[in-house]
């Protein structure tokens, strides 16, 4: 570690501009950032704190909308009454989220901006066509996710919120890690505004991912029977020590039927 200075961002303009060179990096509730920083995978020359911008947190419904600011902790999600009223299985998500502690310090932004190929948010995104709103324009949740730990941010650019359209059912299942609660698979399920849909977190060699195959079933049957008889390469699934690729590809197709039962109620 070789040192950094702290930023306290004033508002969402001040911290685009403190952190618009390449060695700058916005600092939201440090869970990822500064474990990274002090194993030396990362080495910021500059952190921007987002902790005092207001405008960053809180839930908002408009309409057929749920508008959940970058800043907000995972615990206040699953604790929203609005975000359980209108997306159940967001609130459920966020609050199976690490541990108390991961939950009262990470945020959505943050989540998503790193886009570990295990995170749960990634999956919800994608799983329910959100919006990622930025410091300077909106992202579809289908060009925001590019790959491990990469996203369509450009330097300097702030997520402010997330909009997420209001499914008629969804739901989420993961297998999770016994131990960091990350998921060894995950599987988003929708049928909605944004048409049906199937995310996988996880999994994926290049991280989360659509099914499109299980979308097309489901699309003409939104049932767990219609996923019967769809197999997942296990050429595009990622294999380490917590699992194998031909294990991760079994594991895909049960969590989506289970995902699906859930949504279908
Ligand atoms: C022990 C442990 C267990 C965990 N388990 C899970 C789990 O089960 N599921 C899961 O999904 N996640 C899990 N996480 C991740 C956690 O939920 C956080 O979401 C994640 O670590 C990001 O933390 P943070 O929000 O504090 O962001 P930070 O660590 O502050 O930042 C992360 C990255 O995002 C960038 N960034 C932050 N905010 C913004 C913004 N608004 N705009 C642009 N860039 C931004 C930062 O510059 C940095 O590069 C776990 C983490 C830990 C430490």
């Amino acid at each position: 570690m070789s040192g950094f200075n702290y930023h306290k961002a004033s508002d969402v303009a001040d911290a685009a501009g403190k952190s618009s060179s390449d060695d700058a990096l916005p600092l939201a509730g440090g869970m990822t950032i500064l474990p990274s920083i002090k194993l030396g995978l990362s080495d910021p020359s500059d952190l921007v704190d987002l902790a005092g911008i207001g405008d960053l947190k809180g839930v908002s419904v408009d309409g057929d909308t749920v508008t959940i600011g970058a800043m907000t902790r995972h615990a206040d999600v699953a604790g929203s009454a609005d975000v359980q009223q209108a997306i159940p299985a967001l609130a459920a998500l966020a609050g199976g989220i690490g541990d108390a502690q991961v939950r009262n310090r990470g945020t959505l932004g943050g989540s998503i901006a790193n886009n570990d190929p295990a995170a749960d948010y990634p999956a919800a995104c994608l799983g329910l066509g959100a919006t990622i709103v930025t410091s300077n324009r909106e992202i579809a949740a289908d060009d925001f996710f590019k790959g491990l730990f990469e996203t369509a941010l450009d330097a300097g650019e702030i997520i402010t919120a997330v909009k997420f359209p209001v499914p008629a059912k969804a739901a989420y299942e993961k297998f999770p890690n016994p131990a960091s609660r990350y998921a060894l698979v995950g599987v988003f399920v929708s049928d909605g505004p944004a048409g049906t849909r199937v995310a996988v977190t996880g999994a994926g060699v290049n991280g989360v991912f659509r099914q499109g195959d299980m979308e097309a079933a489901l699309g003409g049957s939104f049932s767990a029977d219609a996923l019967e008889g769809i197999s997942v390469s296990e050429g595009d699934m990622a294999s380490d020590l917590h699992a194998a690729s031909d294990y991760r590809a079994h594991l895909v197709g049960v969590i989506a039927k289970r995902a699906v039962a859930a949504a279908a109620g």
